[in-house]
């Protein structure tokens, strides 16, 4: 049989737009949350060496029994409670692709991490979204109501949240695990830049439907590498065993990853400099007229300013943020990862120069 036309995509993805942040050729890119420092000079010169003995004509361990082990013992956990995939993205699909699906629903919030919506229609998983309190903490009320009518069999929280930067906590995890019957997926994508004892890491022994997800991207300055990984019950990382792509996490990732946990405090070392810089941006933001600047335990920060058009005049000037107004609903709102302090004083420039502006 020979077909004339094209052929369709699948119904539910004809209006969408391919997604990802903007990657353009600015002088200065505040858009991704990534650390603005290049990984340890240490750890670089002996990634050369590590990946040569690697034998790349075969495929990787399916299993990526030295990474999970590395990052069990970190963890203080078995390593089957550790699973490890190409970026915490593909974590989260895979936990969508196991437990949600046609007939099945999610949970969310909103405003919250803008991945959870396409990894849910990806996966072909229903999604319920409900709204933040307006001081940004989830209405437990309302996630009990939309649980019991919905019955969500995946419930998606960022700790701390992105684009707001507040943390969830534990009494609020607890509360909706509580609250539903399915998976609790806390995503503690930037949870290295939170105050010690923010994670619900020590919840995994209380609540036994709890999992948590981790990134190389953030703190640890590895985006470009794509390793994420997730800890929770063994149960857990058997079924995601069911879906997953035979060899989904490369040779070379694996081994650097590993490296990177043997280097883990120089990688890291750069976190309370990262804290200090966002705190100084924050305020130095807050001390412009109408800007209201949201507090965050991440990376970044949740800009709100009285300019409509704020997003496209900062990129007039070199400068690329995330636009973030539909997100949050609050045109002027932008949201800010925190750079070199270069970088930053450029921010800081274009923000006052674009609100004097507007005065004038
Ligand atoms: N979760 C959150 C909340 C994020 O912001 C991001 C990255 N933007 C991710 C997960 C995914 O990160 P990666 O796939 O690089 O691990």
């Amino acid at each position: 049989m020979s077909g004339a036309g094209p052929v369709a995509v699948r119904p539910e993805l004809a209006d969408v737009e391919p997604y990802g942040a903007p990657q353009l050729d600015v002088p200065v890119r505040l858009n991704t949350n990534e650390t603005a420092e290049p990984p340890p000079a240490a750890f670089l010169a002996e990634l050369g060496a590590a990946v040569t003995d690697l034998a790349l004509h075969r495929y990787p361990d399916r299993e990526a029994v030295a990474l999970r082990s590395a990052l069990a013992a970190r963890e203080g956990l078995d390593a089957d409670r550790v699973w490890v995939a190409n970026g915490s993205n593909e974590v989260l699909l895979q936990l969508l692709q196991a437990y949600g699906g046609p007939g099945r629903r999610a949970l969310g919030l909103r405003p919250g991490y803008s991945m959870y919506p396409e990894l849910c229609r990806t996966s072909g998983t229903a999604l319920d979204l409900v709204a933040l309190d307006p001081d940004g903490r989830p209405d437990l009320d309302a996630v009990a109501a939309v649980a019991a009518e919905r019955d969500p069999s995946v419930v998606l929280l960022a700790n701390p949240n992105n684009p707001t930067g507040a943390l969830v906590g534990p009494d609020v995890v607890r509360s909706v695990h509580d609250a539903v019957r399915g998976l609790v997926v806390v995503d503690e994508a930037y949870v290295e830049f939170a105050p010690d004892g923010a994670s619900v890491r020590p919840l995994l022994d209380e609540l036994p439907r709890l999992v948590v997800s981790r990134t190389f991207s953030k703190a640890f300055r590895l985006a470009g590498l794509r390793v994420g990984y997730l800890l929770g019950p063994a149960a857990v990382m058997a079924d995601l065993r069911r879906v997953r792509l035979p060899y989904h996490l490369d040779a070379i990732a694996q081994r650097a990853a590993e490296l990177a946990l043997a280097h883990e405090e120089a990688f890291l070392a750069h976190r309370a400099a990262t804290v200090a810089e966002r705190d100084r941006v924050a305020a130095a933001l807050a001390a412009l007229p109408g800007v209201v600047v949201h507090p965050s335990a991440a990376n970044f920060l949740l800009v709100e300013t009285p300019v409509v058009d704020l997003f496209d005049r900062l990129l007039a000037r070199g400068v690329l943020v995330r636009d973030v107004a539909a997100a949050v609903d609050r045109p002027g709102a932008v949201r800010i990862t925190i750079g070199t302090r270069a970088e930053d004083d450029a921010l800081l420039g274009a923000v006052t120069a674009v609100l004097a502006a507007d005065r004038t």
